[in-house]
Protein backbone atom coordinates (compact mmCIF):
# COMPACT_ATOMS: atom_id res chain seq x y z
CA UNK A 1 0.00 0.00 0.00
CA UNK A 2 1.82 3.75 -1.18
CA UNK A 3 1.90 6.65 0.92
CA UNK A 4 -0.96 7.88 -1.90
CA UNK A 5 -3.41 5.48 -0.81
CA UNK A 6 -2.74 4.46 3.02
CA UNK A 7 -4.54 1.60 4.26
CA UNK A 8 -6.33 4.04 7.21
CA UNK A 9 -8.09 1.03 9.17
CA UNK A 10 -4.66 -0.92 9.10
CA UNK A 11 -2.72 2.19 10.27
CA UNK A 12 -4.89 3.54 13.05
CA UNK A 13 -5.28 -0.28 14.43
CA UNK A 14 -1.74 -0.54 14.51
CA UNK A 15 -0.50 2.69 16.01
CA UNK A 16 -3.06 2.04 18.94
CA UNK A 17 -1.54 -1.46 19.24
CA UNK A 18 1.82 0.17 19.49
CA UNK A 19 1.50 3.07 22.03
CA UNK A 20 -1.05 0.30 24.64
CA UNK A 21 2.32 -1.16 24.41
CA UNK A 22 4.36 1.51 25.62
CA UNK A 23 6.00 1.90 28.98
CA UNK A 24 6.73 5.66 28.39
CA UNK A 25 3.44 7.31 29.05
CA UNK A 26 4.31 10.76 30.09
CA UNK A 27 2.28 11.79 33.63
CA UNK A 28 -1.41 12.33 33.93
CA UNK A 29 -2.65 15.61 35.06
CA UNK A 30 -2.42 15.87 38.94
CA UNK A 31 -4.42 19.35 39.97
CA UNK A 32 -8.31 17.79 40.26
CA UNK A 33 -9.08 14.89 41.22
CA UNK A 34 -11.01 13.47 38.40
CA UNK A 35 -7.78 13.57 35.74
CA UNK A 36 -5.92 12.44 38.75
CA UNK A 37 -7.30 9.45 38.84
CA UNK A 38 -7.63 8.43 35.13
CA UNK A 39 -5.61 5.07 33.94
CA UNK A 40 -2.55 6.31 32.23
CA UNK A 41 -2.80 2.93 30.56
CA UNK A 42 -5.44 4.27 28.61
CA UNK A 43 -5.15 5.13 24.91
CA UNK A 44 -7.79 5.49 21.95
CA UNK A 45 -7.73 7.13 18.08
CA UNK A 46 -10.49 7.66 15.55
CA UNK A 47 -9.90 8.91 12.33
CA UNK A 48 -12.77 10.03 10.30
CA UNK A 49 -11.96 10.66 6.41
CA UNK A 50 -14.21 12.85 4.42
CA UNK A 51 -16.26 9.86 2.91
CA UNK A 52 -17.28 9.47 6.78
CA UNK A 53 -15.26 6.24 6.69
CA UNK A 54 -14.71 5.91 10.84
CA UNK A 55 -11.18 4.08 11.72
CA UNK A 56 -10.80 3.37 16.01
CA UNK A 57 -8.12 1.86 17.70
CA UNK A 58 -8.30 0.76 21.46
CA UNK A 59 -10.50 3.37 23.69
CA UNK A 60 -12.12 5.42 20.87
CA UNK A 61 -15.56 5.18 22.59
CA UNK A 62 -14.37 5.85 25.96
CA UNK A 63 -15.39 9.74 27.05
CA UNK A 64 -12.90 11.68 29.14
CA UNK A 65 -12.06 15.26 29.92
CA UNK A 66 -11.70 17.36 26.53
CA UNK A 67 -10.57 20.44 28.41
CA UNK A 68 -8.53 23.13 26.35
CA UNK A 69 -9.70 21.04 22.94
CA UNK A 70 -13.12 23.03 23.42
CA UNK A 71 -11.45 26.14 22.91
CA UNK A 72 -11.42 25.56 18.99
CA UNK A 73 -15.04 25.06 19.45
CA UNK A 74 -15.75 28.07 21.54
CA UNK A 75 -13.25 30.47 19.14
CA UNK A 76 -15.70 29.08 16.18
CA UNK A 77 -18.65 29.96 18.08
CA UNK A 78 -17.45 33.56 19.10
CA UNK A 79 -16.47 34.05 15.68
CA UNK A 80 -19.79 33.76 14.44
CA UNK A 81 -20.78 36.04 16.62
CA UNK A 82 -18.85 39.12 16.19
CA UNK A 83 -16.40 38.31 13.47
CA UNK A 84 -13.44 39.73 13.29
CA UNK A 85 -13.86 42.19 16.24
CA UNK A 86 -12.74 39.73 18.04
CA UNK A 87 -9.19 40.41 17.52
CA UNK A 88 -9.75 43.58 19.14
CA UNK A 89 -9.87 41.07 22.19
CA UNK A 90 -7.30 38.71 21.66
CA UNK A 91 -3.88 38.08 19.25
CA UNK A 92 -3.31 35.54 16.84
CA UNK A 93 0.38 34.98 17.46
CA UNK A 94 2.08 31.95 19.36
CA UNK A 95 3.21 32.51 22.88
CA UNK A 96 6.19 31.00 23.61
CA UNK A 97 5.04 30.93 27.59
CA UNK A 98 3.15 28.16 29.77
CA UNK A 99 -0.38 27.83 28.82
CA UNK A 100 -1.75 29.56 32.48
CA UNK A 101 0.83 32.34 32.49
CA UNK A 102 0.30 35.92 33.02
CA UNK A 103 3.57 37.58 32.63
CA UNK A 104 2.62 38.34 29.04
CA UNK A 105 -0.82 40.14 29.71
CA UNK A 106 0.86 42.68 31.86
CA UNK A 107 3.12 43.50 28.85
CA UNK A 108 0.50 43.75 26.68
CA UNK A 109 -1.69 45.94 28.58
CA UNK A 110 -4.38 42.93 29.44
CA UNK A 111 -4.60 41.24 25.65
CA UNK A 112 -4.12 38.06 25.71
CA UNK A 113 -1.72 36.72 22.70
CA UNK A 114 -4.35 34.36 20.85
CA UNK A 115 -7.42 32.30 22.03
CA UNK A 116 -5.80 28.93 23.15
CA UNK A 117 -4.12 30.54 25.60
CA UNK A 118 -5.86 29.94 28.67
CA UNK A 119 -6.31 34.05 29.17
CA UNK A 120 -6.92 34.33 25.67
CA UNK A 121 -9.94 31.29 25.65
CA UNK A 122 -11.58 33.21 28.74
CA UNK A 123 -11.90 36.28 26.81
CA UNK A 124 -13.46 34.59 24.02
CA UNK A 125 -16.12 32.41 26.23
CA UNK A 126 -16.22 36.00 27.57
CA UNK A 127 -17.21 37.37 24.13
CA UNK A 128 -20.20 34.14 23.42
CA UNK A 129 -21.49 35.05 27.45
CA UNK A 130 -22.35 38.57 26.06
CA UNK A 131 -25.83 39.53 26.12
CA UNK A 132 -26.72 35.94 27.71
CA UNK A 133 -27.05 33.89 31.10
CA UNK A 134 -24.24 32.01 31.97
CA UNK A 135 -26.65 28.70 31.33
CA UNK A 136 -28.07 29.72 28.03
CA UNK A 137 -24.42 30.16 26.98
CA UNK A 138 -23.85 26.68 28.23
CA UNK A 139 -26.71 25.16 26.83
CA UNK A 140 -25.19 26.96 23.36
CA UNK A 141 -21.63 25.54 23.76
CA UNK A 142 -22.81 21.94 24.36
CA UNK A 143 -25.53 22.18 21.83
CA UNK A 144 -23.07 22.90 19.14
CA UNK A 145 -20.51 20.18 19.97
CA UNK A 146 -23.49 17.84 20.31
CA UNK A 147 -24.81 19.03 16.58
CA UNK A 148 -21.43 19.15 15.14
CA UNK A 149 -20.59 15.35 16.48
CA UNK A 150 -24.33 14.42 15.37
CA UNK A 151 -24.18 13.05 18.89
CA UNK A 152 -26.89 14.28 21.84
CA UNK A 153 -25.17 12.04 24.39
CA UNK A 154 -22.21 14.55 24.80
CA UNK A 155 -22.28 16.20 28.41
CA UNK A 156 -20.91 18.40 30.61
CA UNK A 157 -19.03 16.70 33.83
CA UNK A 158 -20.14 18.68 36.22
CA UNK A 159 -17.67 17.07 38.91
CA UNK A 160 -14.70 18.17 36.88
CA UNK A 161 -16.55 22.06 36.39
CA UNK A 162 -16.36 22.27 40.38
CA UNK A 163 -13.14 20.74 40.62
CA UNK A 164 -11.54 23.41 38.49
CA UNK A 165 -13.56 26.37 39.97
CA UNK A 166 -11.97 25.29 43.51
CA UNK A 167 -8.40 24.94 41.96
CA UNK A 168 -8.86 28.10 39.58
CA UNK A 169 -7.41 30.33 41.40
CA UNK A 170 -4.69 31.62 38.84
CA UNK A 171 -7.40 31.10 35.80
CA UNK A 172 -9.54 33.84 38.10
CA UNK A 173 -5.99 35.70 38.48
CA UNK A 174 -6.07 36.10 34.76
CA UNK A 175 -9.69 36.73 34.71
CA UNK A 176 -9.62 39.62 36.78
CA UNK A 177 -6.53 41.01 35.81
CA UNK A 178 -8.36 40.83 32.03
CA UNK A 179 -11.24 42.50 33.35
CA UNK A 180 -8.99 45.83 34.92
CA UNK A 181 -8.34 46.49 31.38
CA UNK A 182 -11.75 46.30 30.44
CA UNK A 183 -10.99 43.09 28.24
CA UNK A 184 -13.49 41.21 30.09
CA UNK A 185 -16.96 43.03 29.79
CA UNK A 186 -19.11 40.40 32.02
CA UNK A 187 -18.73 39.53 35.49
CA UNK A 188 -15.43 37.79 35.99
CA UNK A 189 -17.15 34.76 38.69
CA UNK A 190 -19.68 34.16 35.26
CA UNK A 191 -17.11 34.16 32.75
CA UNK A 192 -15.28 32.03 34.53
CA UNK A 193 -18.00 29.14 35.18
CA UNK A 194 -18.92 29.29 31.79
CA UNK A 195 -14.76 28.49 31.50
CA UNK A 196 -14.93 25.87 33.71
CA UNK A 197 -17.49 23.81 32.24
CA UNK A 198 -17.08 24.05 28.25
CA UNK A 199 -13.53 22.66 29.48
CA UNK A 200 -15.22 20.05 31.46
CA UNK A 201 -17.11 18.73 28.55
CA UNK A 202 -16.55 14.47 28.10
CA UNK A 203 -16.27 12.98 24.53
CA UNK A 204 -15.40 10.32 23.11
CA UNK A 205 -11.81 10.07 20.39
CA UNK A 206 -15.02 9.06 18.15
CA UNK A 207 -17.13 12.09 18.61
CA UNK A 208 -14.11 14.69 18.87
CA UNK A 209 -13.44 13.84 15.47
CA UNK A 210 -16.85 13.94 13.82
CA UNK A 211 -17.18 17.79 15.82
CA UNK A 212 -13.66 18.57 13.89
CA UNK A 213 -14.48 17.07 10.63
CA UNK A 214 -15.93 20.62 9.09
CA UNK A 215 -12.07 21.64 9.27
CA UNK A 216 -10.88 18.97 7.41
CA UNK A 217 -13.41 20.00 4.86
CA UNK A 218 -13.23 23.90 4.31
CA UNK A 219 -15.62 24.43 6.59
CA UNK A 220 -18.46 22.19 5.81
CA UNK A 221 -19.11 18.82 7.45
CA UNK A 222 -18.57 16.04 4.35
CA UNK A 223 -21.12 13.64 6.25
CA UNK A 224 -24.04 15.91 7.37
CA UNK A 225 -23.61 18.04 3.99
CA UNK A 226 -23.93 21.37 7.15
CA UNK A 227 -22.03 24.38 6.28
CA UNK A 228 -20.29 25.36 9.76
CA UNK A 229 -18.10 27.93 8.58
CA UNK A 230 -16.36 29.48 5.41
CA UNK A 231 -14.14 28.11 4.17
CA UNK A 232 -11.58 31.11 4.96
CA UNK A 233 -12.52 30.94 8.14
CA UNK A 234 -11.99 27.08 8.45
CA UNK A 235 -8.42 27.65 6.64
CA UNK A 236 -7.79 30.93 9.66
CA UNK A 237 -8.87 27.74 12.48
CA UNK A 238 -6.30 25.52 11.44
CA UNK A 239 -3.60 28.20 11.22
CA UNK A 240 -4.19 28.86 14.80
CA UNK A 241 -4.52 25.35 15.88
CA UNK A 242 -0.90 25.15 14.22
CA UNK A 243 1.08 28.03 15.55
CA UNK A 244 -0.59 27.92 18.96
CA UNK A 245 -2.66 24.64 19.56
CA UNK A 246 0.09 23.08 22.02
CA UNK A 247 0.77 26.07 23.98
CA UNK A 248 4.70 26.25 24.10
CA UNK A 249 5.21 22.89 22.36
CA UNK A 250 3.08 24.27 19.24
CA UNK A 251 6.29 24.27 17.45
CA UNK A 252 7.79 20.94 18.46
CA UNK A 253 4.24 19.72 17.15
CA UNK A 254 4.25 21.64 13.63
CA UNK A 255 8.25 20.39 13.66
CA UNK A 256 6.75 16.54 14.83
CA UNK A 257 3.56 16.57 13.42
CA UNK A 258 2.84 18.85 10.69
CA UNK A 259 -0.96 19.67 11.41
CA UNK A 260 -3.54 21.63 13.39
CA UNK A 261 -3.89 20.77 16.31
CA UNK A 262 -5.20 20.92 20.25
CA UNK A 263 -4.54 19.44 22.86
CA UNK A 264 -6.41 19.54 26.05
CA UNK A 265 -4.99 18.55 29.63
CA UNK A 266 -6.93 15.65 29.92
CA UNK A 267 -4.64 14.03 26.90
CA UNK A 268 -6.92 14.61 24.47
CA UNK A 269 -5.69 15.85 20.89
CA UNK A 270 -7.84 17.10 18.28
CA UNK A 271 -5.67 17.24 14.96
CA UNK A 272 -6.76 18.00 11.10
CA UNK A 273 -5.40 16.80 8.07
CA UNK A 274 -7.10 19.64 5.29
CA UNK A 275 -8.70 17.81 2.60
CA UNK A 276 -8.27 14.36 4.34
CA UNK A 277 -9.58 13.55 7.81
CA UNK A 278 -10.14 14.55 11.41
CA UNK A 279 -8.03 12.67 14.19
CA UNK A 280 -8.78 12.53 17.64
CA UNK A 281 -6.10 11.08 19.95
CA UNK A 282 -6.42 10.16 23.67
CA UNK A 283 -3.56 9.34 26.09
CA UNK A 284 -4.14 10.97 29.92
CA UNK A 285 -0.05 10.88 30.70
CA UNK A 286 1.16 14.44 29.54
CA UNK A 287 4.60 15.89 28.53
CA UNK A 288 6.52 18.70 30.31
CA UNK A 289 4.92 21.25 28.40
CA UNK A 290 1.47 19.76 29.55
CA UNK A 291 0.79 17.85 25.98
CA UNK A 292 -0.09 14.36 25.66
CA UNK A 293 2.61 12.16 25.69
CA UNK A 294 1.41 9.47 23.67
CA UNK A 295 -0.95 11.49 21.87
CA UNK A 296 1.46 13.40 19.74
CA UNK A 297 3.92 10.68 19.34
CA UNK A 298 0.65 8.73 18.01
CA UNK A 299 -0.06 11.53 15.63
CA UNK A 300 3.55 11.46 14.19
CA UNK A 301 3.23 7.63 13.52
CA UNK A 302 0.19 8.80 11.90
CA UNK A 303 1.91 11.32 9.25
CA UNK A 304 4.79 9.29 9.01
CA UNK A 305 2.49 6.65 7.89
CA UNK A 306 -0.02 8.58 5.37
CA UNK A 307 2.55 11.54 4.46
CA UNK A 308 0.21 13.87 5.32
CA UNK A 309 1.99 16.64 7.07
CA UNK A 310 0.66 19.80 5.79
CA UNK A 311 4.57 20.51 4.77
CA UNK A 312 5.08 17.72 2.35
CA UNK A 313 5.14 13.64 2.43
N1 LIG B 1 -9.36 23.79 32.39
C1 LIG B 1 -7.93 23.83 32.22
C2 LIG B 1 -7.41 25.11 32.79
O1 LIG B 1 -7.93 26.16 32.45
C3 LIG B 1 -7.59 23.68 30.77
C4 LIG B 1 -6.13 23.61 30.53
C5 LIG B 1 -5.75 22.69 29.38
O2 LIG B 1 -6.51 21.84 28.93
O3 LIG B 1 -4.61 22.80 28.93
O4 LIG B 1 -6.51 25.12 33.58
Amino acid sequence: MSKADPDLAKIVSEIAQEMSAREDRGRVASYIPELANVDPARFGMALIDLDGHVHLGGDADVPFSIQSISKVFTLTLALGRIGDRLWQKVGREPSGNRFNSIIQLEHEMGVPRNPFINAGAIAVTDVILSGRAPRETLGEILRFMQFLADDETIFIDHEVAASEKRTGFRNAALANYMKSFGVIDNPVDNTLGVYFHHCAMAMSCRQLARAGLFLANNGRNPVSGHSVVSSERARRINALMMTCGHYDGSGEFAYRVGLPGKSGVGGGILAIAPGRASIAVWAPGLDETGNSHLGRIALEELTKRTGWSVFGH
